[in-house]
C-alpha cells in the first residue's frame, strides 16, 4: 500500500470522504495549482474550505515589498527613482500591515524595525539591478483570465516587459532566497504558466522568463519554449480535472512529505484528521 493510499484509509476513519459546503473555486490559479500539485488536501483546506492560512514574516515581507514595486511602476517612466520608491514605504505600511498581519506575526517594534530595514535593502538592491525608468511594461500586476480546454485559469502577474527587440518577457519578483543552482522545473512552474495565460490571452507568447530575486540582487533567467508552454498547460488542465473527481468524492487525498509538509499551516488539521506529518 503507498502512503497516498494509507492517509485514504486513516482519513476515512476521521470522518472521509466528506460532502462539501463549499463551491468549487471558479477558477484555477498558478499558485493554487501549485498548492494542489505539492498536496490535494492542503489545497481543500486553503481553495474548497477558504480556511484561511495566518500570515508569516516571510509572506508580510513579500506583499510589502511588492506593494512598493507596483506603485512605482504605476507612476510615468521618468519618475520611477529610488526617492520615489521609498515615499511608497509609508502608504505599505498601512495597507499591508494590518491589525491581523500584525497579530499574525506578532509584530513588535523591533520586528517593524527589521522589516523596514530589509524593505531598504531590497529597494536599494533592485534599483542596482535595473533602472525602472528605461523599462518598457505592458502590464502591472496584469489580471489574466482565460479557459482553457474547458479549465478556467487566472492569475495576476506582477510585470510584463516589452523589451527593445519588441519581445514579451515575463517579470516576477521574488523576496526570498535564491533557488538551488541547479534550479528545479518548480523554479519556473508558475511563470510558465503565466506564459500559457498570455499566449491564450493575448495571442503572444513571451520569448523570456525573469525572475527578479530582490533581496539578492540577481536575476534569473530561462526562455519560454512552446514545449513548456503547453506541457504547463496540459497539467493544469489534468489537476483541474482531478480537482472536479476529488470534489465530487469528497476526499482529496493527503500526500505528506517533509518538504512539503514543512511550510503547511494545516498540519493541526492533518494531524487532527490521523494524517501522518514527516517530522522536519
Ligand atoms: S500538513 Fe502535509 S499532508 Fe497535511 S495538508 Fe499540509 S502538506 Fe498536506
Amino acid at each position: 500500500m503507498t502512503s497516498q493510499e494509507r492517509c485514504r484509509v486513516t482519513a476515512r476513519a476521521y470522518g472521509y470522504p466528506m460532502t462539501f459546503t463549499q463551491a468549487l473555486p471558479k477558477s484555477l490559479s498558478p499558485s493554487r495549482l501549485a498548492d494542489f500539485q505539492a498536496c490535494p488536501r492542503r489545497y481543500q483546506h486553503a481553495s474548497i474550505e477558504r480556511i484561511p492560512q495566518p500570515a508569516t514574516y516571510a509572506t508580510a515581507k513579500g506583499r510589502f515589498a511588492h506593494y512598493i514595486f507596483e506603485h512605482l511602476f504605476l507612476l510615468p517612466a521618468e519618475d520611477r527613482t529610488i526617492d520615489q520608491a521609498r515615499n511608497f514605504v509609508d502608504p505599505a505600511i498601512g495597507a499591508i500591515l494590518t491589525d491581523d498581519v500584525r497579530r499574525d506575526i506578532s509584530m513588535d517594534d523591533s520586528l517593524l524595525a527589521k522589516l523596514l530595514e530589509e524593505i531598504s535593502e531590497i529597494i536599494t538592491t533592485y534599483f542596482a539591478m535595473e533602472d525602472p525608468r528605461h523599462v518598457h511594461t505592458e502590464g502591472i500586476e496584469l489580471r489574466l483570465g482565460v479557459e482553457v480546454d474547458e479549465t478556467p485559469l487566472f492569475g495576476i502577474l506582477d510585470r510584463l516587459d516589452r523589451d527593445d527587440e519588441g519581445n514579451l518577457i515575463i517579470v516576477d519578483y521574488k523576496t526570498g532566497s535564491l533557488p538551488n543552482r541547479n534550479f528545479d522545473s518548480h523554479t519556473f512552474a508558475n511563470a510558465e504558466l503565466y506564459a500559457a495565460l498570455c499566449r491564450e490571452k493575448l495571442g503572444e507568447t513571451p520569448v523570456k522568463i525573469r525572475l527578479l530575486y530582490v533581496a539578492k540582487g540577481e536575476a534569473i533567467e530561462r526562455p519560454v519554449t512552446d514545449v513548456v508552454v503547453k506541457a504547463r498547460a496540459a497539467s493544469a488542465v489534468n489537476a483541474w480535472e482531478r480537482i472536479k473527481r476529488y470534489y465530487q468524492d469528497g476526499d482529496f487525498p493527503a500526500t505528506p512529505s517533509a518538504n512539503t509538509c514543512r511550510f503547511c499551516s494545516y498540519k493541526d488539521l492533518c494531524r487532527a484528521d490521523g494524517v501522518p506529518v514527516p517530522p522536519r
